[in-house]
């Protein structure tokens, strides 16, 4: 039994292998009942290796079945075979071939890494370490070698054979099997290699690149579902248009191939030429996808893609470099949709995610920087820190050097480490170099974990005319760091004047000011505008141009002001939840609302409603308050969130109550009878209707309730269906648990859309829902070797029901421990993501606080828990 400090890797301890891969043949024989993988590693030593230096492969649960080098069988003294592990003592010091063969059991893959069968179909996940499930190998993406793949499989089971590459053979294999031959010319980390094997149906199209090569299209999908995948499709030639318009980069085979699968850990997965997307991430139907599904899967389709370039071609040296690819491909689909969509839309929506994901993980025990330097478990880094600060640093990046610096640092990524295996040092230096300037200080952005807090204070001296805003960042100790250096911080802002348009000033000084952003590189500073006529309101921090939590001392007359007047929509947005929040923070601290107060926020919602200049889209986001989780986030301690979850609703009812007609005829006013179309317009649209509605419900106005469920029943969309269902099922209408049924009833049969009625049925606040969740996993028909559906019910009730995971009596907190132990059996990446649930433990009130702890130390201590999953539990209770 090993302990965790000798599992423990550390970046410092990083050093390239002694020996190099430099070509992987392949053979898998696949049948029904095993799958026999022969290997052929043709490998050298590096020019400083010395004689008799032991090779070590990676393994993880394989048993070696033959062992040659150069077609010679190697005597039992010359290797030693383990499951994690297979060494040959005294390799040639030459290059030499070593052949090896295991045999696998696909069917009996429940953790879904390495090769496993989903509903039949044989597919891969290698990334991060799946590869050493499939064969023995240097399992690190520092190696980098070419692929030669052979693929036997019966014809009627597998009529479809897929790789890597290009297809270079196929033909009969007698007996009823066929074959098929895959040749990747791209060398690639084993983690991005992929094979699938079943019977599929698919789509075809083609894509002409920028300089007029064809690459033929296709997905993949179980037959039947053929139907679904056109605006999967659609996406993916949209991204590869706009990958070569925005960036300059070219598809560079003449095959993608995409397959979609049900069994899947997480979204989808960037090999090359062979993406591998989970199913609920391709099909799309008006019928059963929500506008939200459409956005996820354009998204996503666009983010494997652009893994091509950011990723593929060039990708990391260590697993500690993850952000490299994933910060920086997640910048790029944000763009992406910013430019196919609305980019304010898209701002405000992605910092909701990160404000909801990332600064909770940020601001508890899970905290880490966004390039970590020591894991356990490699799995639990694909964090909200690595994907979604990783791509916020990206945007600064790209805010600090402006458009055209960005594009010449990006050009000089590629030109300079295309095909190779590269760090965030060498990412950041060529966007130094590119633009002459030094990115030493930015770069502790990559390293050092916390969200940092900015504080503004501004005063205005009428008689000098001058303006002055105190600026002061801190970043409280997370685990691991207790003192934090001062981050490069770029602060977009405007001055507004009294009439509601920019102001200007004539000289500013005490910090480095350039067009509109002011850039904070020290603890604290006082920036002072001369020039200035009257004072102005300041809007700071425009289109979240820096992933910090941001106070200041405006009232809330200056915050309806910038809701009114700013310019910069995501500001606008800002200020109105700002004045909510600021609302809901002291009420549930005790002291009650002005109903002055409220009355202006009421019409500031009235207005933003009656805009012809805003659009629907953005109408939606605004009108609303800040979530509870956001709220707990900001109290910080002693979280009772179902005082927090009264408290927003009370508040939400008294903004939104008096402005029921209003909002019904809005509502009214908003057409539902029009065809689907997923486009950005027809989405507001819905979105606002659908938002109205769900004010309409909350706020209990007479009526609603039958309203929800009239739309519920008329709806012509799942959009349309599933909000006016969601609306009802967490408000608790009467009439809720009819449409719930009835819900199950229609779509309980296509397990895509019956995740959605586990969500809904998930996230209900109120007492009786453990039972239900119960009544639910305990069916035997229940799949929970399926990640979706156990998602949709386990990891939004842990998620996404505040109320009851941290009931007071523990039971929440027990249903969900009870649960992670269970499934850790059956795949330890669904337990430990459901777990990490519990990283809000510490900001609870003490009832609640000592409630979670105990059933985390019970966990703990009844042991047998995979690595995943103690890796989680160890850090939440450090
Ligand atoms: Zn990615």
């Amino acid at each position: 039994m090993r302990t965790d400090a000798e599992h423990t890797i550390y970046l410092k301890d990083y050093a390239p292998s002694p020996y190099r891969i430099v070509s992987v043949d392949l053979d898998f024989r696949i049948l029904a009942e095993n799958t026999t993988v022969t290997t052929q590693l043709t490998i050298e030593p590096r020019d400083d290796t010395a004689p008799g230096t032991p090779l070590v492969l990676d393994g993880d649960e394989l048993s070696l079945t033959s062992i040659a080098i150069d077609g010679a069988p190697l005597v039992l003294s010359a290797y030693l075979a383990e499951p994690n592990s297979l060494t040959v003592f005294e390799p040639p010091l030459r290059r030499f071939v070593l052949e090896t063969e295991v045999v696998l059991q696909p069917e009996n893959n429940t953790p879904l890494m390495g090769l496993y069968r989903s509903s039949g179909t044989w597919c891969t996940q290698c990334e991060p370490e799946g590869f050493r499930r499939i064969t023995y190998y240097m399992d690190r993406p520092d190696i980098l070698a070419t692929f030669n793949v052979r693929m036997t499989a019966p014809r009627d089971l597998a009529p479809v054979l897929l790789a890597n590459g290009n297809l270079v053979d196929r033909g009969d294999a007698g007996d009823g099997m066929h074959f098929a031959v895959w040749q990747d010319p791209f060398p690639k980390p084993s983690y991005l290699f992929a094979l699938v094997a079943g019977d599929l149906g698919a789509i075809t199209d083609t894509f002409t690149t920028a300089s007029g090569r064809k690459v033929d299209l296709a997905i993949y999908c179980t037959h039947g579902k053929e139907d679904q995948c056109y605006w999967a499709m659609d996406s993916l030639k949209r991204s590869m248009a706009w990958d070569e318009k925005r960036f300059g980069l070219e598809y560079d085979l003449d095959i993608f191939n995409i397959v979609a699968v049900s069994d899947f850990n997480f979204g989808a997965m960037e090999n090359k030429g062979l993406n591998i997307f989970n199913d609920k991430l391709v099909f799309a139907h008006p019928d059963t996808a929500t506008d939200g599904d459409y956005e996820g899967i354009e998204r996503v389709i666009a983010h494997e893609y652009f893994h091509n370039w950011t990723g593929n071609r060039i990708t990391c040296r260590d697993w500690f470099q993850l952000c490299l690819k994933e910060g920086l491909t997640v910048y790029r689909d944000q763009e992406f949709t910013s430019d196919e969509r609305s980019r304010a839309v898209k701002r405000i929506g992605d910092v909701v995610g990160l404000r909801g994901a990332q600064f909770a993980e940020d601001g508890g025990p899970l905290a880490h920087p966004a390039r970590p330097d020591e894991y356990r478990e490699i799995n639990n880094f694909y964090t909200a820190t690595v994907y979604e600060k990783g791509a916020e640093i990206v945007r600064m990046l790209a805010t600090l050097l402006g458009e055209a610096g960005f594009r010449k640092g990006m050009d000089l990524y590629f030109e300079r480490h295309d095909g190779e295996a590269t760090t965030i040092e060498a990412f950041l230096n060529v966007f130094g170099e590119a633009n002459g300037t030094n990115l030493d200080q930015f770069k502790t952005w990559y390293l050092q974990a916390g969200t940092p807090r900015l504080t503004v204070e501004d005063n205005y001296d009428a008689a000098n005319q001058t303006y002055t805003l105190k600026l002061k960042q801190e970043t409280l100790p997370t685990p691991g760091q207790p003192t934090k250096a001062a981050l490069v911080v770029p602060i977009k802002f405007g001055l507004i004047g009294p009439n509601g348009s920019p102001m200007e000033w004539s000289g500013v000084s005490g910090a480095e000011v350039r067009d509109e952003m002011i850039v904070l590189n020290t603890d604290a500073a006082e920036v002072t505008f001369t020039g200035v006529a009257n004072r102005p309101v300041p809007s700071l921090l425009r289109e979240f141009s820096a992933p910090v939590n941001m106070t200041t001392n405006l009232t809330q007359d200056d915050q309806l002001f910038l809701a009114r007047h700013d310019n910069d929509p995501f500001n606008r947005w800002q200020a109105l939840q700002d004045v909510g929040m600021a609302l809901a923070l002291s009420a549930t601290k005790g002291t009650p609302w002005s109903d002055n107060a409220v009355a202006a926020l009421s019409e500031a919602m009235a207005d933003t409603l009656a805009s012809d200049t805003l659009d629907d889209a953005f109408k939606a986001l605004s009108l609303t308050i800040p979530a509870e989780y956001q709220i707990a986030q900001n109290l910080g301690s002693d979280v009772d969130p179902v005082r927090v979850h009264e408290v927003r609703s009370e508040l939400l009812k008294a903004i939104f109550a008096p402005l029921a007609i209003q909002l019904l005829q809005a509502y009214r006013g908003l057409a539902s009878d029009q065809p689907y179309a997923p486009d950005a317009k027809s989405n507001g649209h819905r979105a606002l209707r659908n938002r109205l509605l769900g004010l309409l419900v909350a706020s209990d106005a007479p009526g609603a309730a039958n309203l929800a469920a009239e739309q519920y029943e008329t709806a012509r969309n799942m959009t349309d269906r599933l909000a006016a269902l969601g609306a009802s099922a967490y408000a608790w209408t009467e009439k809720a648990p009819v449409l719930l049924a009835d819900f199950k009833i229609r779509f309980g049969g296509d397990p895509l859309v019956l995740d959605k009625w586990l969500a809904v049925t998930a996230a209900v606040p109120e007492d009786g829902v453990i039972e239900r969740i119960r009544t639910i996993l305990a069916d035997p028909t229940f799949p929970k070797t399926n990640p979706n559906r156990l998602r949709s019910l386990m990891g939004v009730f842990a998620m996404s029901n505040p109320t009851q995971f941290t009931r007071a009596d523990g039971a929440g907190f027990r249903f969900v421990a009870e649960f992670v132990a269970e499934i850790d059996k059956i795949n330890p990446q669904v337990a430990a993501r459901v777990l990490t649930g519990f990283r809000i433990w510490p900001m609870l009130e003490p009832k609640r606080r000592e409630a979670a702890k105990s059933v985390l130390t019970t966990l703990q201590s009844g042991g047998s828990l995979s690595r995943n999953t103690a890796d989680i539990l160890t850090r939440m209770l450090a």
